[in-house]
């Protein structure tokens, strides 16, 4: 048969009417533990939540699906399903990571992965000639985000997936900001997908959650990261996962949508004698539209802006929104409106003036005219 498009697998992929009973969505098996047969074995496959849920085990394989993956691994964060990227290297293997990323994954990597034994190198990841010289013989794992956050910097994923590849690097890319189909990694040469499901895979922001996604044909690292998971047990609960199920079945109307408004709402800045600078990769003037263009379907439903005025003005929009909610996360059906360097904390790098914004599924011209007025 014919390639299915992705509406159609996000909608029908990883779940089968249940033989049982008919039912057309999944039941939710919370059972820790499953029965073992007579000989021993376990035919039907499942032994213990830990390792293996049925639910778990469908959304692993709709996501897989999604990304063009060979398999998945969810866990119970995004952060989690990073540590487990990188402690599927050995103490004293050498990483790169970008200067500019998800901080809570910078924090990890600082406080708790380099005392483990990572060597890292922190890059400017959309300057390759920066990345070349960065690389050594024993580098095993580039961690890409891109667009970046909160500034979104865009990196060439074929083009970094090439520098890795003549020091047999891996390229993990935290595809978080740009969910299924904005950003076909593995295509794209990436040997590790990553994502925090708590944000646009889920979407309703009612949960935490993540996962990393193998590419066809598996690799080693993969195989370390399914241990990680199953042995140290970063899982989510079934109904986490039965959730996740429920939000990518809208996801690509969602994401059309979104980034529908995100991409109204840029050019309404981009106008506005307040705003000094507007991030968003789909407006022409971007340092990385072009980069964007290729490698993305669409630019997504994230942008920052900086205010005229420093921090002080800034926080002013912020405390002035009426309709777009003051709050971290992203990737759900509402709007979200961030002042990311105070959440960020002293070293972080971001300008002091920059806001965050995580376009919903409101109609765009409310948005609009909500941050009209707050910029008033
Ligand atoms: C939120 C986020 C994470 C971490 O996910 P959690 O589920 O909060 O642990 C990782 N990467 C990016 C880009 C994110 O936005």
């Amino acid at each position: 048969m014919k390639k299915r498009h992705f509406e159609t697998l996000a909608v029908r992929g990883g779940a089968e009417v249940d033989p049982e009973t008919g039912a057309l969505v999944p039941p939710l098996h919370l059972s820790t533990t499953f029965e073992r047969d007579p000989d021993g074995g376990y035919r039907r496959d499942f032994s213990y939540s830990r390792s293996d849920n049925p639910n778990r085990r469908a959304l692993e394989r709709l996501i897989a699906e999604l990304e063009g993956g060979e398999e998945a691994a969810a866990f119970a964060s995004g952060s989690a399903a990073a540590g487990a990227v990188f402690r599927s290297l050995r103490p004293g293997d050498h990483a790169l990571a970008p200067r500019e990323m998800y901080h809570g994954i910078r924090s990890l990597l600082l406080q708790a992965l380099i005392p483990w034994g990572l060597d890292l190198t922190f890059v400017e990841m959309t300057d390759l000639t920066e990345v070349r010289a960065a690389l050594r013989p024993e580098t095993r794992l580039i961690w890409a985000e891109t667009p970046s956050n909160p500034r979104l910097g865009i990196t060439d994923l074929a083009a970094l997936a090439d520098l890795a590849g003549e020091v047999g690097a891996v390229v993990a890319c935290d595809n978080t900001w740009t969910p299924p189909p904005l950003q076909p990694a593995f295509e794209l040469g990436a040997g590790l997908v990553v994502h925090a499901t708590t944000k646009y895979l889920a979407g309703h922001s009612d949960l935490i959650g993540g996962v990393v996604v193998a590419p066809r044909g598996g690799t080693e690292l993969f195989e370390r990261i399914r241990f990680l998971q199953r042995n140290e047990g970063a899982v989510p609960a079934p109904f986490d996962c039965w959730l996740t199920m429920r939000g990518i079945r809208t996801l690509p109307y969602r994401i059309r949508a979104q980034q529908e408004g995100a991409s109204a709402i840029a050019h309404f800045l981009a106008g506005h004698s307040r705003v000094e600078r507007v991030n968003y990769p789909g407006l022409p003037d971007h340092l990385g539209h072009d980069v964007a263009r290729r490698q993305m379907t669409g630019f997504g439903a994230m942008l920052s802006f900086e205010v005229a005025g420093g921090e002080e003005a800034a926080l002013g929009v912020a405390a002035r929104a009426e309709l777009i909610t003051r709050a971290t996360s992203l990737g759900g059906i509402e709007t979200l409106i961030e002042h990311r360097a105070s959440i960020e904390g002293p070293e972080s790098p971001t300008p002091d003036n920059l806001l965050r914004l995580s376009v919903g599924l409101e109609h765009p011209d409310d948005l609009i005219a909500d941050l009209e007025q707050a910029l008033a």
